[in-house]
């Protein structure tokens, strides 16, 4: 995905074009606001935006994507640019970039993620995330500082509408009386959360979702998955490239995860000692995270035995193969061993989590599994 060039975001090819002709003509907004619902590409806009802005050696309009600046912005780390997004309060962390490592990941990995996807990044569970005075004194400094390369200091702003009532006192005052050579660019999906007062000193872009084709392009061309499964994300998604992405994301997972729960459970049952060891080795085999996540995957289905559907989006993408199975496999799962199974589960997960042997963690929980699925109902 990086370098950020105009010419790598997908779609909305007027825009882009209009973008860089305020650029070239040296017509440009000291304070912009970007504004599209998620998944639109704002943020990957603003930074395009402001490469354009840095690069010293111009194609066709387009940064060059490979001059000493494009490649500092595309690393996220030149001196000139600036970001402020939520961020957890707490006593470690009182401005943005205390949590930038997080920042560069996740924007390096796609710049259309969404507000979910960093609160998971950065482990928000139930918080809420804000921008507040500390870092609003930081953008203040920031923003007072000789630019490095004597050149535009550019800020950007994700999701403004994030501030705290006075954060955005302080950066009114900013927008109001800038100083020189300062280029606010505030990436909004909901501008009517920003105090007017704001608003009304920004020019508004708007950022239209592009076409479905466009996001089945691009998710054929990122994710290597067929182009089918590329068109149907496109389409539930509705255009929101945040959301496919999770989409796609999680349909993989599942469809991975699915495949080893119904193995693991076959072998289980017919007690086939020398496949189910070959098998755990291959889980064995997959990092920490992913087998933490296939044992929660494995309680999911437990339950969803004990209800009878399977509804939830892990499984959206199930094969009528895979749902013949389930309704092979549900009566197995029944009141006289969920308790067990369930605890069987818990328990493998919160030795994987303190780095316990994954082999001999899921040959236990193998083992244990023999005498639980005899217990038909
Ligand atoms: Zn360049």
């Amino acid at each position: 995905m990086h370098p950020m060039q105009f010419k790598e975001i997908i779609g909305n090819k007027d825009l882009k074009d209009h973008l860089k002709q305020t650029i070239t003509n040296d017509r440009i907004s000291h304070a912009q606001m970007f504004l599209g619902s998620e998944g639109s590409g704002g943020l990957a806009m603003a930074i395009a935006y402001a490469q354009a802005v840095f690069c010293k050696s111009k194609v066709e309009n387009d940064s060059c994507g490979t001059c000493p600046d494009c490649i500092r912005v595309s690393k996220l780390g030149h001196p000139d640019l600036h970001f402020s997004y939520p961020i957890l309060l707490s006593q470690g962390t009182r401005v943005s970039d205390d949590f930038i490592v997080s920042w560069r990941e996740i924007v390096k990995d796609s710049p259309y993620f969404g507000l979910d996807d960093w609160h998971n990044k950065i482990d928000a569970g139930n918080k809420q995330s804000t921008i507040a005075k500390d870092e609003a004194a930081s953008i203040f400094k920031k923003i007072s500082l000789k630019s490095f390369e004597g050149g535009y200091k550019i800020l950007i702003i994700w999701l403004p509408e994030a501030m705290n009532i006075s954060a955005s006192n302080k950066l009114l005052k900013l927008i109001e009386e800038p100083p020189e050579k300062t280029l606010f660019l505030l990436v909004s999906q909901d501008q009517e959360q920003i105090i007017t007062t704001i608003r009304s000193r920004t020019q508004i872009i708007k950022i239209p979702k592009p076409t479905e084709a466009e996001v089945s392009a691009y998710l054929l061309k990122k994710h290597n998955c067929t182009s089918e499964v590329a068109e149907n994300v496109a389409h539930l998604s509705e255009r929101n490239i945040a959301l496919a992405e999770r989409l796609l994301a999680s349909g993989e997972t599942a469809s991975t995860h699915l495949d080893n729960f119904m193995t693991w459970m076959r072998l289980t049952y017919k007690r086939d000692i020398s496949e189910t060891v070959n098998l755990v080795d291959k889980i064995a085999k997959t990092g920490r995270e992913e087998q933490k996540s296939f044992l929660k995957f494995c309680l999911q289905m437990f339950r969803q035995c004990i209800v009878g559907h399977y509804t939830g989006g892990a499984l959206t993408v199930m094969t009528t193969q895979q749902a013949a199975f389930l309704k092979k496999f549900a009566p197995f799962i029944n009141h006289k061993n969920i308790m067990q199974l369930t605890e069987m589960m818990e328990d493998a997960h919160y030795h994987i989590e303190r780095n316990a042997n994954p082999k001999i963690v899921f040959l236990d929980v193998s083992l244990k599994m023999f005498a639980q699925l005899k217990k038909k109902m």
